[in-house]
C-alpha cells in the first residue's frame, strides 16, 4: 500500500461533499520538501508539485483543479467559479459560488472548510493566529449567509495545525488572541510561565459565535496527534522546519460536481 496523501472530513462526507486535507506523504517532492508539497513558491520543483496536485486530486476522487489564491493572513474573500486555477488575487477566504472546487494552503495555520449542502455554496478559510485574531471564519460565513447560506445548514471541518503543545506565542499576541472575541481566553494557555495559543479552539469558539450548530463542526484530528509540530511524519510544518517547509492543501466541493 502506498503512503496515504491525504485526510477526509466524514462530516462533509455523510453530507455528499468532499472535505480533505493532504498529508506529508504519497508525493514526490525531495527534501525539505518531501514529498506531497502542494506550494510552489517556495522553493520546491514547479513540476514536482504539479505532478502533486494531480496525485492528490486522483487519489481524493476530486476532478477538478481548485481554485487557490494569494494568503496574506487576512479577511478578504474571493467568489471563484468555472475552472479552478491560482489566482492573482490576495484573499484568505474562497467562497465557490458554483460548486468548483476551492483550497487553501496551510503549515501549521489552521485550514477551515465550509459548506452550505443545501445551497450548495463552500469555502476554504486559512486562520494562523493573524486571521484567528481577525476572526476571518465569522467573516467566511457572513460571506457564505450573503450569498444564499443559511447558518443553520452550514458545516464546518477545523483540519490539522499547530497545536498547544507546540504554538508557543508572545506577550502581545497572547493579550491580541484573548480579546479576539468572547471566551477566547480560555483558548490562550500558559504552560511554563510562556501563552500558548490553542488556535482550533479559538476557531470552533468563532464558528459557534457565528451561529453554526455545534454537531455541525468538527475538528479532523485533535492535538497532538493532530499537531502539525509535532507529528514530522505526517505533517510539514513552519514553526519546526521554517521558510523552507512545505505546504499543505485543503480541499472542499460538492461530489456530484467534483
Ligand atoms: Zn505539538
Amino acid at each position: 500500500m502506498p503512503d496515504p496523501c491525504h485526510l477526509r472530513s466524514e462530516l462533509f462526507a455523510s453530507h455528499g461533499l468532499h472535505g480533505i486535507v493532504s498529508l506529508r506523504t504519497g508525493g514526490e517532492s525531495n527534501a525539505p520538501f518531501d514529498s506531497m508539497n502542494l506550494a510552489d513558491n517556495t522553493g520546491d520543483d514547479p513540476a514536482i508539485v504539479e505532478r502533486n496536485l494531480r496525485t492528490l486530486l486522483a487519489e481524493s476522487g476530486i476532478a477538478l483543479e481548485p481554485h487557490r489564491a494569494r494568503q496574506i493572513h487576512g479577511c478578504g474573500v474571493l467568489h471563484c467559479r468555472a475552472a479552478g486555477r491560482m489566482h492573482d488575487s490576495e484573499a484568505d477566504i474562497l467562497l465557490s459560488v458554483d460548486g468548483s472546487p476551492v483550497a487553501v494552503r496551510v503549515a501549521d495555520c489552521t485550514p477551515v472548510l465550509l459548506a452550505d449542502p443545501y445551497s450548495g455554496l463552500v469555502a476554504a478559510v486559512h486562520a494562523g493566529w493573524r486571521g484567528t485574531e481577525a476572526n476571518v471564519v465569522g467573516h467566511a460565513v457572513r460571506a457564505m449567509l450573503d450569498a444564499g447560506a443559511q447558518t443553520g445548514n452550514m458545516l464546518a471541518s477545523i483540519g490539522p495545525c499547530i497545536g498547544p503543545c507546540c504554538f508557543e506565542i508572545g506577550e502581545d499576541t497572547a493579550a491580541e488572541l484573548r480579546n479576539c472575541c468572547p471566551d477566547a481566553a480560555d483558548f490562550v494557555l500558559q504552560k511554563q510561565g510562556r501563552p500558548h495559543a490553542d488556535l482550533t479552539g479559538i476557531n470552533r469558539l468563532q464558528l459557534l459565535q457565528a451561529g453554526l450548530a455545534l454537531a455541525n463542526i468538527e475538528v479532523m484530528l485533535a492535538a497532538p496527534a493532530g499537531c502539525t509540530c509535532c507529528n514530522s511524519r505526517d505533517y510539514f510544518s513552519f514553526r519546526r522546519d521554517g521558510a523552507m517547509s512545505g505546504r499543505h492543501l485543503a480541499i472542499v466541493a460538492p461530489m456530484a460536481s467534483a
